[in-house]
């Protein structure tokens, strides 16, 4: 049977890194700055080219000096994507840890090349930071990891890397340099040269999912969200409306209701023209930051542009939702006994009691409230009221 010859594959393995570290690079070029982590990525796998090019020069510079150099650049290179995942999930990278393991690689190399030249205890010794930066990798995959197959595919390939590293670790210790030697011809080598040299590059783009699926998320939520203040934008709002009314017609018999506040600011203007606009946005951060706190899980805070404010109550009836908007007042005064420009909101109200009508007719009865709170004086609150 022909066997896979090592030099080949190590060239084959640094090609296909080479190519990883650029894809990687260029998406970190083009990615949005909340997503950490890709440079890291890369140079990982620049670090695994380098470390392949020293293999490759075993036999024309010493053992001593190359097995060394490369070890450590694998190890290091390994750590760099340890890193990179820690950066990706809002982690502190651990760069105690990596050099902790590069120097670990680096006394087992050295000594086991001087001072007591064993091959299979290198390739054990080897294992083990080996193992502890998967384990690490493995344990962030889980905690932070969402339930998608692209977390699956990345948790699958640190998985075989892990098994497969310690496996050949105890191998080494168990069945002694034979079946653990590379260089021999031999199914057990050639099967784990043909899956090492395949995994770095796996490796990273199991990565890379992970980092689209999780950039699909955030345009996603750009997408549904106001930039000033971070709540729902007009998009997002109907979306959540849509999902409740869907619920509230599947629940048609039970007589579900929801309710809508439409809260203005009494006077804005003078606020930005006393204060600047930028103190003018900071009132409004904090206004939309306060009326969150006034409202319940299920509840849906949105800002269409303006300082007016539009909150979805489900499940909620109109004295309910006046107690809301009473509690949204008084969160508003005692925020202005504090630390905001003093301002005042009116606020109107409406009650949805049938499935089929649109949101732009909820939003219009509202406005006709609010209007109505600040014709009467403002700061105040209005129930929407069929005209007489
Ligand atoms: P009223 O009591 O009738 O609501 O008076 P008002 O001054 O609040 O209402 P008006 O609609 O006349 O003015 C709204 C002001 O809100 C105009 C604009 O200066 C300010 N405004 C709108 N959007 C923003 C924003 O994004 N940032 C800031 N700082 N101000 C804004
Ligand atoms: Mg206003
Ligand atoms: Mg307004």
């Amino acid at each position: 049977m022909k066997l896979l010859d090592p030099f080949s594959v190590v060239l084959m393995a640094a090609l296909m890194c080479a190519v990883m570290s650029a894809v990687l690079f260029g998406a970190r070029r083009g990615f949005p700055a909340e997503l950490r982590g890709l440079s890291h990525w890369g140079a990982a796998l620049a670090v695994q080219v380098l470390s392949a090019f020293c293999f490759a020069f075993r036999g024309t510079l010493p053992d001593a000096l190359v097995l060394p150099v490369a070890n450590v650049l694998f190890v290091f290179g390994n750590g760099l994507c340890m890193t990179g995942l820690q950066r990706f999930y809002g982690h502190a990278p651990g760069w105690r840890t990596l050099g902790g393991a590069c120097g670990f690689a680096l006394a087992g190399m050295l000594y086991y090349l001087l001072v007591d030249p064993d091959y299979a205890a290198r390739v054990a010794w080897m294992s083990m930071p080996i193992t502890l930066i998967n384990v690490t990798l493995l344990f962030l995959l889980v905690r932070n990891g969402r339930r998608k197959l692209a977390t699956l595919f990345f948790g699958s390939m640190i998985v075989v890397n892990t098994v497969l590293v310690a496996v050949r670790g105890v191998a080494a210790l168990t069945h002694g340099e034979a079946l653990v030697d590379v260089n021999q011809p031999g199914l057990f080598q050639s099967f784990y040269l043909a899956v090492t040299a395949l995994q770095p590059p796996l490796l990273a783009v199991g990565f890379l999912m992970v980092a689209y699926e999780r950039l699909r998320l955030l345009l996603e939520r750009r997408s549904a969200s106001d930039p000033l203040t971070g709540v729902l934008n007009r998009r997002g709002f109907g979306e959540a409306y849509a999902r409740e009314v869907a619920r509230m017609a599947r629940m048609r018999q039970q007589s579900r209701t929801l309710a809508l506040l439409s809260v203005d600011l009494d006077y804005f203007k003078k606020i930005n023209d006393r204060f600047g606009h930028a103190e003018g946005d900071r009132v409004l951060v904090s206004v939309a930051q306060m009326i969150g706190s006034a409202l319940r899980e299920s509840d849906a805070l949105a800002r269409f542009g303006g300082e007016e404010f539009i909150v979805l109550l489900p499940d909620t009836d109109g004295k309910r939702a006046i107690a809301v908007a009473q509690r949204v007042q008084r969160l508003l005064r005692e925020a202005c006994a504090g630390e905001l420009p003093s301002c005042t909101a009116s606020i109107g109200v409406a009650v949805q009691t049938d499935p089929d009508e649109s949101l732009d007719a909820l939003l219009c009865r509202a406005d006709e409230a609010l209007y109505r709170a600040k014709e009467n004086g403002r700061d105040r609150i209005e129930t929407w009221r069929e005209a007489a």
